[in-house]
């Protein structure tokens, strides 16, 4: 530890951030500068200019970065460098807090690793654990991980420990607190080696994240970029105030008048998102949900579609949405605003990412006033107004009509198929084996099941 500086304070990086060099200049090896060309990066960004050179001269790294400013990169690099110089299974683990940025984190792993051989592994809850136990059993140089599902296999795989671990990296780390993922970071923390290089990536700095850097970072050096500027810049946000029952014509207005566009529209609930996804399917649109009562296989299938455009709009909750790598959306439809201001802030930066432009606009309803006052207060400005042709909208309302009626019918046939299958599934033989042996005995005791 340097002399005068207190274990677990940061350091502010003393130049302002410059202009983006090679990634050859920020002392990254050849063959992984070659892996970046391949992948398209041909310039490093903010976040992998200002952590990348402290990152490999050896330092721990906090980087206030979000998804989207590559900081999977700015960790993932020097990660990779350092197995290069020194070869090791185990080498680097990441935590991460939802299953989907497990798999994108994964994938930039493989991108950039792929030509030195590297080995990653997602261990992440949903999946079934015994192929995990395999997997983990084949040592990999890098995993990446939930926290709950990686406890469970520090504590129930046998032969499975990280006490080699020479890298720990603590992805979107608010989220992760957020998560009550508290406990398990801790454990998690335990077992690891204190020798160790930590890097920490948090959206913000919370009192928690605080709390954690101070634990588990060492004389870190904290990389800050805004990318709340570019967004200002970039953006164009609007509202639109309209009747409450007019809301899905209003959509279908303004997904016409900007077709061609890539959407994500933001729905308060699970059942509202997969609705208004039935709803523009019946009008022809190529509309797709994301939320969190779909399967984790449904749902990387429903983004993976939207990423590859095969699908323009793509209908989310904020839970299933959050920390997404989502390219390319053109407009963000806030169709129910949010109730937390802060999640307005979150949705919007869905586009105008990266210098592109982009188009946001808040479905303001006579309940939403409220929540529309305390949104503008907090980016401190007035929105402007949506521009619309009023009479256009009105005689899209009969159209709009037949296909809520139908979307509705085909939401209870959901429903019930659902239902059903559930219903089946507790018919696998073991569910049913159980259920004799219980039926055996107490007969009336079977509704439990
Ligand atoms: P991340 O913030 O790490 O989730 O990255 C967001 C997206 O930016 C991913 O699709 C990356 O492949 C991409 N990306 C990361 N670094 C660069 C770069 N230097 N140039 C262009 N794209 C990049």
């Amino acid at each position: 530890m340097a002399a005068g500086q207190e274990e677990g304070v940061a350091v502010e990086t003393e130049a302002p951030v410059e202009e983006p060099r090679s990634f050859k200049d920020l002392g990254v090896t050849d063959v992984l500068c070659e892996a970046c060309d391949q992948l398209g990066w041909k310039v490093p960004t903010k976040i992998q200019v200002e952590a990348i050179p402290v990152a490999l001269q050896g330092r721990d790294v906090i980087g206030l970065a979000e998804t989207g400013s590559g900081k999977t990169g700015a960790f993932a690099l020097p990660i990779l460098q350092a197995l290069l110089e020194t070869p090791q299974r185990l080498f680097a683990l990441v935590l991460t807090p939802t299953r989907e940025l497990a798999f994108q984190i994964s994938e930039q792993f493989e991108a950039l690793g792929s030509s030195i051989g590297v080995q990653s592994t997602v261990i992440v809850g949903g999946i079934d654990t015994m192929s995990q136990s395999l997997a983990l059993a084949k040592k990999p140089h890098v995993i990446i991980a939930t926290p709950g599902r990686l406890v469970d296999h520090l504590e129930n795989t046998k032969g499975f420990n990280l006490r080699a671990l020479k890298f720990l990296v603590m992805d979107e780390a608010d989220r992760i607190l957020n998560m009550d993922f508290e406990t398990e970071v801790d454990k998690i923390l335990k077992v690891i080696p204190r020798d160790r290089k930590t890097f920490l990536f948090s959206a913000t700095m919370t009192k928690k994240v605080q709390k954690l850097q101070r634990a588990a970072l060492k004389n870190p050096v904290k990389c800050a970029v805004s990318s709340k500027y570019q967004t200002v810049e970039k953006l164009q946000q609007y509202y639109i105030f309209i009747p409450s029952k007019f809301k899905d014509s209003y959509l279908v207005y303004i997904l016409n008048e900007l077709a061609g566009n890539s959407f994500m529209i933001f729905c308060s609930t699970c059942n509202n998102t997969q609705r208004t996804a039935l709803l523009l399917r019946n009008l022809g649109f190529t509309a797709i949900p994301l939320h969190g009562q779909m399967s984790q296989n449904k749902r990387l299938g429903s983004l993976n579609k939207f990423k590859a455009k095969a699908r323009s709009i793509l209908l989310a909750t904020d839970v299933a949405s959050r920390g997404l790598d989502i390219p390319h959306v053109d407009v963000v439809i806030n169709f129910d605003i949010p109730t937390h201001s802060k999640d307005y802030i979150h949705r919007v930066g869905r586009t105008a990412r990266a210098g592109r432009s982009g188009k946001s606009i808040t479905f303001v309803t006579q309940y939403d006033v409220e929540l529309f006052q305390r949104i503008e207060h907090l980016i401190g400005k007035k929105l402007p107004a949506f521009p619309m042709q009023e009479e256009e909208v009105m005689m899209l309302t009969e159209r709009v009509a037949e296909a809520q009626r139908i979307a509705r019918m085909e939401l209870r046939e959901q429903g019930e198929k659902k239902r059903s299958r559930n219903d089946n599934d507790d018919d696998t033989e073991e569910a049913i084996g159980v259920r004799n042996k219980v039926a055996g005995g107490k007969k009336k005791k079977r509704k439990a099941f």
